[in-house]
């Protein structure tokens, strides 16, 4: 438990350092690609900036990823609907899963439970879960939401696919920082996630094969 806790530490005090630095670089990122601009207008080949401005594009998203690494004084907790968030996320989402052939599904036996949450962290969570969840299933198919009671003073999310999962091999290695078997991943989607849900005092599991992925997500009803 001690080890545990040391740990839990340290990656607290990694994030902030690493929002921190995200924030510093960020200045400089938008003067050196406002600049860049300018001088597109005055030159004829055009394909080193391509090549610049999605390099650049590639270091946004991985700032603004890291931004959001929970920073406990910013964290505003209030009593939401639970139902409320998943059906935001739904909608956020909705038009990327139609583009890849695929249904969100959300099976709620919890419509009025209220949670003490900050919802727009636990959107980010949702959104990255779901997110994977497509970017897993090429095929297309359903991905199911499982919203259920659990004991008297939590509740219980699964996010289930059927995409291609992970290799056991690699399992370990899955909300590691950095660690992503994709081309264009951060590998920050889920370390994110699992510390927005641990700042819940909720638990996070992660299950996969070759038959798709089950994410469990433990909160705290309020
Ligand atoms: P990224 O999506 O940028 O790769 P994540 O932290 O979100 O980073 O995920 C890390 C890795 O975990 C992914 O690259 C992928 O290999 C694996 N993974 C996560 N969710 C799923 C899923 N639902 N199905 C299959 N693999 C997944
Ligand atoms: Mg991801």
């Amino acid at each position: 438990t001690q080890q545990l806790l040391l740990n839990s530490e340290k990656l607290t005090i990694a994030g902030q350092l690493a929002a921190g630095i995200a924030h510093e670089v960020r200045n400089p990122l938008t003067a050196i690609k406002g600049f860049l601009q300018l001088m597109e207008a005055q030159v004829d080949n055009k394909t080193y900036f391509t090549i610049i401005q999605s390099e650049m594009e590639r270091i946004e998203i991985i700032l603004s990823e890291l931004l959001l690494l929970a920073k406990p004084q910013e964290l505003k907790f209030e009593k939401e609907n639970l139902t409320t968030v998943i059906d935001n996320v739904k909608t956020l989402i909705d038009t990327q899963a139609i583009m890849n052939n695929i249904q969100i599904e959300i099976e709620n036996d919890c419509e009025d439970l209220l949670i003490r949450c900050d919802k727009n962290q636990l959107k980010q969570v949702f959104i990255n879960l779901i997110k994977n969840a497509i970017e897993a299933m090429s095929h297309g198919g359903i991905i199911t939401i499982e919203i259920k009671q659990y004991g008297l003073d939590k509740i219980k999310i699964y996010i289930k696919d059927t995409g291609n999962g992970v290799p056991k091999q690699i399992i370990k290695r899955i909300g590691e920082p950095f660690f992503t078997t994709k081309e264009a991943g951060t590998g920050l989607g889920i370390m994110i996630s699992k510390q927005i849900i641990e700042n819940h005092n909720g638990k996070f599991h992660f299950w996969s094969d070759e038959n798709g992925t089950i994410i469990e997500v433990i909160l705290p009803i309020s």
